[in-house]
């Protein structure tokens, strides 16, 4: 279906209702922090948030909306190229069902429906079944132009350091930005890297395996053999790009016995999962978690379709890649039960959370404490689990031992590194964002005014002004000096 665009104005317009609507729930949003300079004497920022995708925008705005603007957002990524939505992601619709609300904060003339109204009309809205992945795209980036955040791209995060009065971000080339907190809003492989098997890396030259994160060129993949390690939803989006390409063959191989149908992450979208599951003991999100790590996501079904309409696409179960290597110019792999030769082949096998993996980390990982420090797994299983970082209720770090890394817990962890802690909510998803955003902003709003709670007299003392204008004669009547006059000091 070719869909009418209505005029740029109509968005415009929208953008407008946001304002107003933004300027009727004006109460309370005014600046309330006390600002604090670093030893030099230059002013501090209160919050910078690294990574400006949906989490960073939406932790922005929400900061904003409570009357905290001293904030600066960075991105590693150019202007319209953060996160996975107009880079590496395929699919050609977003798996999160059309209702989805969370970064919109409460206003629904934020919200991505109100946008596609006004972007199409309201009976398109009624029609599509899923958001096309680059409406999301598009929402996103009219959001970030209406709430006007502070935002530096292009400024990729190398270092994070923290002491008892505020954390240190350095940028690639050399600037360092001096702020009292700091929020990982870095996404799915922000604990850690795209994992790629050892089995693979090792056994076949770069440029002949991709991982499914990878951005790469389709077209190269005309007339090649292509296999498939993996069957989530990322597999079928490889899948369908390589035969949409015109790939010759594609083989997707899974260890398992058969295809993840269930797409568990719907079934948790409750007010209940997401707003609470950082509250259940250690022994119980271990185990969930161990469960939901046997539960892939299925497929998005228009993919699982389209995929499977292509004669040429063949899925085989309990066909773990045992034996991969290069025969001549052939990729040779061999499962228990087959053999294959394929010319390219992609690991759809997600992410592993390590962050030592990530430079800028490594000054957390050293003291932090992590699952393992704080939890004994029942059977010795999920030893990748271990190297979460133990989180508590606020996505703040905390120190591994007492006194070991004063100032750690001005960092909040609002990315893949949650989800042991968090549960649910700690998922990179549009998802966690309706009950997630709201904890971590309301974690940092407490912190800054836990840190003015020494001048709350001064504060409140500071205001001379008095509210009623008397008229001379009342002022007279109440023994009060002329206006203008000073007050008589009392002996
Ligand atoms: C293929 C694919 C499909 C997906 N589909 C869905 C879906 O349908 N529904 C859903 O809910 N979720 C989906 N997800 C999960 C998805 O990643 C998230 O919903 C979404 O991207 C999370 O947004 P985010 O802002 O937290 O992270 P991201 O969108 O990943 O943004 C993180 C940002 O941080 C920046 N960054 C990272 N490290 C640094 C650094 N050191 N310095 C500076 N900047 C940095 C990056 O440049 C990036 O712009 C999908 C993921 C993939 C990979």
């Amino acid at each position: 279906m070719k869909l009418a665009i209505a005029s740029n104005d109509a968005l415009q317009d929208l953008a407008e209702r946001v304002r107003a609507d933004l300027k009727m729930m004006d109460y309370a949003t005014k600046p309330w922090v006390e600002p604090r300079f670093d030893a030099s004497g230059n002013p501090m920022l209160d919050v910078v948030i690294i990574g400006a995708g949906q989490s960073g925008l939406a932790v922005g705005h929400a900061l904003q909306r409570r009357g905290v603007s001293n904030i600066l957002l960075l991105d590693g990524s150019p202007e319209g190229k953060e996160g996975v939505w107009g880079t590496f992601a395929r699919n050609y619709e977003i798996r999160s069902p059309k209702d989805i609300t969370g970064t919109e904060l409460g206003l629904p003339s934020l919200s991505i429906q109100s946008f596609y109204e006004a972007k199409y009309s309201r009976q398109a809205w009624d029609e599509i079944k899923r958001i096309p992945r680059l409406e999301w795209l598009h929402y996103l980036q009219w959001y970030r132009s209406v709430v006007e955040l502070p935002i530096r791209n292009d400024a990729q995060v190398v270092d994070i350091d923290y002491d008892s009065d505020g954390v240190t971000v350095s940028l690639a080339g050399g600037d360092a930005i001096r702020a009292r907190l700091v929020v990982l809003a870095t996404g799915m492989d922000g604990g850690g890297a795209w994992r790629v098997p050892d089995s693979i890396t090792k056994s076949l030259p770069r440029e002949r395996y991709n991982h499914s994160s990878d951005i790469f060129d389709e077209t190269k993949l005309k007339d090649k053999t292509v296999g498939i390690l993996g069957s989530g939803a990322a597999a079928f989006d490889v899948a369908v790009a390589a035969l949409t390409a015109g790939a010759a063959r594609v083989d997707m191989c899974l260890r398992g016995p058969r295809l993840p149908m269930i797409d568990i992450v719907r079934e948790g979208e409750t007010a209940g999962h997401l707003n609470h599951s950082h509250d259940i003991p250690d022994r119980m999100k271990w185990d969930l978690a161990g469960f939901r790590a046997g539960l892939r996501q299925s497929p998005a079904d228009h993919h699982f379709f389209k995929a499977c309409s292509y004669p040429n696409f063949f899925i085989h179960v309990n066909a773990g890649w045992d034996e991969i290597e290069l025969d001549g110019d052939d990729i040779a792999v061999k499962t228990s039960e087959k053999s294959f030769r394929f010319d390219h082949v992609f690991a759809a096998t997600g992410v592993t959370v390590d962050m030592s993996l990530r430079p800028e980390l490594r000054k957390i990982a050293a003291k932090t404490a992590l699952w393992k420090d704080r939890f004994t797994p029942p059977d010795h299983e999920g030893p990748g689990r271990l190297n979460f970082p133990y989180l508590n209720a606020n996505y703040q770090f905390i120190e591994r031992e007492p006194g070991l890394a004063p100032g750690i817990e001005r960092i909040f962890a609002y990315n893949a590194l949650s989800s042991m802690s968090m549960g649910i909510a700690g998922a990179v998803s549009i998802s966690a964002m309706k009950y997630g955003v709201p904890r971590v902003v309301s974690a940092l709003t407490g912190f800054l005014f836990k840190e003015q709670e020494d001048k709350l007299i001064d504060f409140f003392a500071s205001f001379k002004t008095p509210s009623i204008t008397f008229p001379p004669h009342v002022r007279l009547m109440l023994g009060m000096p002329a206006e203008g006059e000073p007050e008589a000091v009392k002996p």
